[in-house]
């Protein structure tokens, strides 16, 4: 995700390349009935513009893994009336890392809603927005003359990068908590991404939701399937790397990123496809 500070200068930038998207993309394209789908028996993936969110629902109610961007709010909630669920009947919201296209609905949730927004005790500071490990308006502007850099760049402005609110009532979840919540999470901690980065396992089900420990794609990517991020948008990318060997073992075959579609495939054929 990105950050920009609020200097002249690039509110100057940040407001021109907000009016060329807005020329460029006049309407919201996104649909429930296309971008929500179900993957697993009550896990669903809502694949938004620019991040995915997932939404885990049992007879006890329902539960969020991560939100989106802060402009991604109204697609977030369309998600859940699509799926039948009220907003305000969320369980929790975990949070995988607190970039903002993982956290941008969860103070909106927390303060409309009070929902419980959970994350690893190593993110609160991060959510709460009292840390910050995040790639900077200046890494990403000195890539800007690679078009698919500055056609995301534009769009993360546009999504309400700028405009993120933290999250200060979000606490840490424990194992017990995670436990009793739809679909049963385990938090697998992967630090690297962020320096409390984790999946989420849901085992009943076999999915494991992995925010941006690696991806099936991404707007600066040519590829797809497993792969890791750019460098740049990990706090420690060796360390991101180095963290997958927690997942070796875990018995997995749908996976849900958090950018990219989903992938149906064993956990391991993913982690060797990341490691060759
Ligand atoms: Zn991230």
């Amino acid at each position: 995700m990105l950050i920009l500070g609020d200097q002249p200068f690039k509110r100057l930038w940040t407001s021109e390349l907000t009016r060329m998207y807005r020329v460029q993309h006049p309407t919201n394209q996104w649909n429930p009935a296309i971008n929500v789908s179900e993957q697993a028996h009550g896990v669903y993936l809502a694949e938004g513009p620019a991040s995915n969110w997932v939404v885990v629902r049992d007879q006890t109610g329902f539960i969020l893994v991560d939100s989106g961007y802060p402009a991604d709010r109204p697609l977030v909630l369309d998600s859940l009336r699509y799926l039948g669920l009220q907003p305000a009947d969320a369980r929790a919201m975990l949070i995988t890392h607190g970039h903002v296209d993982h956290t941008g609905s969860a103070a909106h949730f927390s303060r409309s809603y009070g929902t419980p927004i959970l994350c690893a005790p190593e993110e609160v500071a991060h959510v709460q927005g009292k840390e910050k490990h995040q790639v900077t308006f200046g890494q990403v502007f000195v890539r800007a003359w690679r078009p698919r850099v500055f056609r995301w760049m534009i769009h993360v402005i546009k999504a309400g990068a700028l405009t993120a609110k933290p999250s200060p009532e979000a606490r840490a979840w424990d194992a017990e908590e995670l436990r009793s919540l739809p679909g049963s999470p385990a938090a697998i901690p992967l630090p690297g991404h962020t320096p409390g980065n984790v999946a989420i396992l849901l085992p009943v089900a076999g999915v494991i939701a992995v925010g941006d420990s690696f991806v099936s794609g991404h707007p600066l990517s040519r590829k797809t399937g497993p792969q890791m991020l750019h460098p740049m948008y990990h706090t420690d990318a060796t360390a991101a790397l180095a963290a997958i060997h927690r997942l070796d073992g875990i018995e997995a075959s749908i996976i849900l990123p958090g950018h990219g579609p989903a992938l149906h495939m064993p956990l391991a054929e993913a982690l060797a496809a990341l490691r060759s």
